[in-house]
This record gives structure tokens, sequence and C-alpha cells, in this order.
């Protein structure tokens, strides 16, 4: 374990820090960027290469050992390949979440720079329902870069944000996906943020996806790897496997290991928080970022962010305070 400065009140070492390179996507995918003007960030309140370097550098010396790139959408980020090639000089697993669509022209470079594992982000096998999700037409195009990404032998886990309505039909499909592929399907419950329309009833639980899917198949549980947020299953016989991401019926707040910066160089010390610590702008007027993110990770609620109730039933989307999620970065 590193130094103590990650450490927080109740006891949670943070050793995984995601970095969000842009508030920028090709996507529009409903559930996490509002309707209306986009209004990105101009490239002159985004973290630069350097910044980024420069802080993951602070992080990985105080004891992160994993950091993962996101967004927005990374991959259209222009300085994306000078930004993994500098991370990459640091001793860390480094990963990423992406949309998939330009993995194809990455995938070199992401290869060299020692990147071994990648979540890609896909919430139906059906063209027309990914078209009304992300109002783009690059089902295909994800597909492919599914399949060489598990040909190029990299670990693949594919996230499908479950939304009540969308997801049921669906279920089986994805299962049948993991038959005869090496890939990790994983159903992310829906969770509210600004602008996304969320209410509780669009949530369907991981018990309730589990019951759909055992009425079909022959299904054991797979242990969970430390800190995971995942719930890991099989069907028996299947290469890949599934798994729910139980945040708003089981939260897994107690287990918490994760730090976030956003992509205009805000530290985030939980999902659902709304207080943010601007590392970047204390940086850049030449001061030591250090107490700041002490401050940051000691200020850390018990579960939550301090703000959601953790029967989502309850939850009225009105109250809650934070960013949507394309500005804070999955
Ligand atoms: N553009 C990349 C992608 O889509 O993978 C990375 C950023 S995206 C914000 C990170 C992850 O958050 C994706 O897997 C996405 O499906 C998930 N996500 C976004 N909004 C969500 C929501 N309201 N509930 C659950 N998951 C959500
Ligand atoms: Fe873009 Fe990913 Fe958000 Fe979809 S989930 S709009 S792909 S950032």
């Amino acid at each position: 374990m590193g130094s103590n400065q990650l450490l927080d009140h109740f006891g949670r070492f943070h050793d995984y820090l995601r970095i969000s390179l842009t508030d920028s996507c090709n996507f529009r995918c409903f559930y996490c960027m509002p309707d209306g003007p986009t209004n990105c960030l101009s490239s002159g309140h985004l973290m630069n290469p350097d910044e980024i370097l420069h802080f993951a550098k602070i992080f990985t010396n105080l004891g992160v050992s994993k950091i993962r790139l996101t967004g927005g959408e990374p991959l259209v980020r222009k300085e994306f390949p000078l930004i993994l090639k500098k991370l990459s000089s640091l001793p860390v697993e480094l990963t990423l979440t992406t949309n998939g669509v330009f993995l194809d022209k990455q995938l070199d470079l992401i290869k060299d720079c020692g990147v071994k594992s990648i979540n890609i982000s896909l919430d139906s096998l059906n063209p027309d329902t990914f078209f009304k999700i992300t109002k783009r037409d690059d089902f295909h195009r994800v597909m492919d870069n599914i399949q060489l990404l598990v040909d190029s032998d990299l670990h693949v886990k594919v996230n499908a944000v479950a939304v009540s309505g969308l997801i049921e039909s669906e279920l089986a499909d994805f299962i049948e996906f993991t038959r005869q592929r090496p890939l990790h399907v994983r159903f992310i419950e829906f969770m509210p943020f600004d602008g996304n329309k969320w209410s509780s009833n669009k949530v369907i639980t991981a018990g309730q996806m589990l019951k759909l899917v055992q009425s079909v198949y022959d299904v054991v549980k797979l242990n969970d790897e430390p800190h995971s947020t995942a719930k890991k299953f099989k069907v028996v016989g299947y290469e890949g496997t599934f798994a729910f991401i139980t945040t708003m019926s089981e939260h897994f707040c107690g287990d918490c290991n994760r730090l976030r910066i956003t992509a205009d160089g805000k530290l985030k010390n939980c999902l659902f928080g709304k207080e943010e610590w601007d590392l970047l702008a204390a940086h850049r007027r030449g001061e030591d970022i250090l107490p700041l993110l002490v401050q940051g990770v000691r200020s850390k609620f018990e579960k939550l962010g301090g703000q959601l109730n953790p029967d989502y039933q309850k939850i009225s989307i009105e109250n809650i305070n934070n960013r949507s999620m394309i500005k804070i970065g999955g």
C-alpha cells in the first residue's frame, strides 16, 4: 500500500484513478449526454498532455496502481496518442473505456503502450436500437472492433447500460454473445446524472435481470475480484462471462478505491458527489496540488456521494446536484 494521503476517513485506500480526457463525444447516448447544445470545453480549459502526466505521476507516487482513460470519448481527443505514450512511462496498469468506433485506428499504439484490457460500451446488439440510443450509425464499426480486440488477445469487457424497457429483450442476445467469445459483458444499472431523464421506473435491477437469464440458462456464480464493481456469472459451457454492476440496487461504496479527474482538471472523490477540487487551477497558479488532493480524499462521504438515497426508488433526480455523466467521465 502507498502513503496515507490516499486514505479516507473510512479506511479506504484509493489506488485507482480515472482520468477524463475530454467532455466531447462522437455519440449522443441519451443516458449520458443531455439534449441541446453540447457546450464542450475549449482546449485551453482541458488538461494538456503534460498536465495530465504531471497529475498522474503525483497520484502514482502516492500509490495509485491503475489508471483508466475515459471521457466523453477518449479517442476523439486529438492528443490521445501523445497522452497514452506519456502515461505508459509510469509504473501503472493502463486501461481505457471507449465507445469503440476509432479503436482500429489506435490499436497498434494501444498495444505498444502496454494496455492489456479495454472496456467497450455497447448497449444493444440490434443496429436500430443502437441508433436510437447513440443517434449514430456506427453499430458495425463497433462490432468489428470488438472482434478485432478479441482476435488481438486483449481482455475485453462490454458495458451495456441496462434501461428498463430496452434491455429485457436483449439479455439473451448478449448472453449468446459470450457463447464463443472470451469476452465479458457487464450490465450496468441505469444511474441518475444531470440531464439524463433518469427515473426509478427506468431502472431494472441486477436481481430482475438475473431471474430473466436464469429462466433460460444454466448459470454459475464466479468469484469477484477485489474492489470489483461487478458481480460475475457464467453460463455453463460458454467461453465468456456476464456480470451486473449494481450501483442502484446494492451499492459497493464500502470497498471503493476510485478517484476521478475531470477533463478540466477537477478532482471528484465520488461519481455521485457534487464536490470538486480544482487541481488544474491550483497547478496553473504554480501551487502544489497535494493539499487539495488530500482534502478531496479526506472529504469523501461514506456512500453515494452523500446525496443519493441507497433505496433508489426514493431518489428524485431534481434533488441531485452533479454534472452530467459526459462531463464527469464514467
Ligand atoms: N465514451 C466512452 C464510453 O462510452 O465507453 C467513455 C465514457 S462513458 C461516460 C463511460 C461509461 O459510462 C460507459 O460505459 C457508459 O455506458 C456509462 N454510462 C454513461 N451514462 C450512464 C448512466 N446514466 N448509467 C450507467 N452507466 C452510464
Ligand atoms: Fe459518448 Fe460514452 Fe457518453 Fe455515449 S456513453 S455519449 S459514447 S461518452
